[in-house]
């Protein structure tokens, strides 16, 4: 029976999986084997061949993970999907498959720490280099594209700054040049932005942030288009190696079914504390895409269907005072990370953004009094309270 067309809150729930190909389990069942048996030798060589359907090898597939990818695939509105063990393991495998010795990378500026590591790694042991951009208009971006540029890279909104790239615009300059878009769309999940709709060509999801949204599985998704993932599948992933293992598969099935919900009390909670944050004497700064005065507001109505649960804000004062106001919170989790029910906050100077030097901080607008907050699903009311105490001393 084909698939009826559904809604997004009902795809997280149902896409993907049939009970009645798994015994009429309701919830799909774990499949926590590392091989799989043939009937005969025959069969075996098929498998291996390609000729016959079946799995082989979990390192190669296994169906409570396929249940996963088929599920990110629909809700990104892609072809195929494919699950890996870390944000990272998808980053890393996506660049290798698209770049080879001598491309060019274009890079929107301000990435996660890790993927800004890689890029070093990618230069200076293959030759493969890459620039910044800021992809605020189409002059600049044809003027940054390479005739060696193999990808563009973008991160929207930008960490820790709460940037936007329209990405429709980068779109049209890489179209006409035959270059596909890459978008790591952890920060909004698919319920708040998919970025295939508007042109992409390939979507990451470190999902160990709102797709799973319990803060206890590392894992990573990518959905393109089903050529792309098969080259993929048979190579950056099964020859490097960073396949999910089926119990966090498993985990991601569980949590991804509440992401529309979660979304919504995340952004709700966040909207009512950026209003909060943006009337406190202390706060010097607040940058939110959901505030009307933001400089990318017109992109966040565009392209996200709201703004999100992260705020980061400046509070007034040196890198101790922001130290201090974060031991005196109680409630609000010192840590990094972000997606998860806790709510936590994290100083980016000395923490994810640290390895950055202090003069390219600056630049990219993360100051010593710079804090982010990644709202969680508590009572607003009780996250402000917090807050209010540890400003009031
Ligand atoms: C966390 C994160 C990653 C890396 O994902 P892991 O699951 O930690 O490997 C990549 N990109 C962004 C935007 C992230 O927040």
């Amino acid at each position: 029976m084909e698939e009826k067309q559904v809604r997004f809150e009902t795809e997280v729930i149902h896409s993907g999986y049939s009970p009645d190909k798994h015994q009429d389990s309701l919830v799909p069942p774990l499949y926590q084997s590392s091989t799989f048996t043939f009937s005969s030798a025959e069969q075996g060589e098929r498998r291996f061949a390609g000729t016959e359907a079946g799995y082989v090898y979990s390192r190669l597939g296994n169906p409570t993970v396929t249940i996963l990818e088929s599920r990110i695939a629909a809700l990104e509105k892609g072809e195929a999907g494919l699950a890996f063990s870390s944000g990272m393991a998808a980053v890393s495998a996506v660049l290798l498959a698209l770049t080879k010795t001598g491309d060019h990378i274009l890079v929107s500026k301000g990435i996660y720490g890790c993927t800004f590591g890689l890029l070093q790694l990618l230069r200076t042991k293959y030759k493969i280099n890459h620039d910044f951009s800021e992809m605020k208009s189409k002059e600049e971006l044809e003027k940054q594209i390479l005739p060696n540029t193999a990808c563009i890279y973008i991160e929207t909104p930008i960490n820790p700054t709460m940037k936007l790239i329209d990405l429709e615009l980068v779109v049209q300059a890489a179209k006409q040049k035959g270059i596909p878009v890459v978008v790591d769309n952890t920060f909004c999940s698919p319920y708040l932005q998919t970025p295939l709709t508007h042109g992409c060509d390939i979507v990451i999801h470190s999902a160990t942030k709102y797709i799973c949204g319990h803060g206890d599985v590392i894992a990573g998704l990518v959905v393109g288009g089903k050529e792309f993932i098969a080259d993929v599948s048979k190579t950056t992933q099964k020859d490097i190696g960073g396949t999910i293992s089926p119990f966090d598969a498993w985990l991601l099935l569980r949590g991804v079914k509440t992401l529309a919900v979660r979304m919504d009390r995340h952004s709700e909670n966040a909207a009512k504390l950026f209003e909060y944050l943006q009337g406190h004497p202390k706060i010097s700064a607040v940058y939110y895409p959901g505030d009307h005065q933001h400089p990318d507001y017109a992109i966040m109505r565009r392209q996200m269907k709201q703004a999100g649960g992260l705020i980061s804000f400046c509070i007034e004062g040196t890198r101790e005072t922001a130290q201090d106001f974060m031991n005196r919170l109680k409630l609000i989790k010192l840590a990094v990370s972000l997606g998860d029910a806790e709510t936590l906050i994290q100083h980016p100077a000395t923490m994810t953004h640290a390895v950055v030097p202090k003069q390219e901080r600056e630049k990219m607008g993360i100051s010593d009094t710079l804090l982010r907050l990644s709202v969680g699903l508590e009572a607003w009311e009780d996250i402000r309270d917090d807050l209010d105490q540890a400003l009031s001393e």
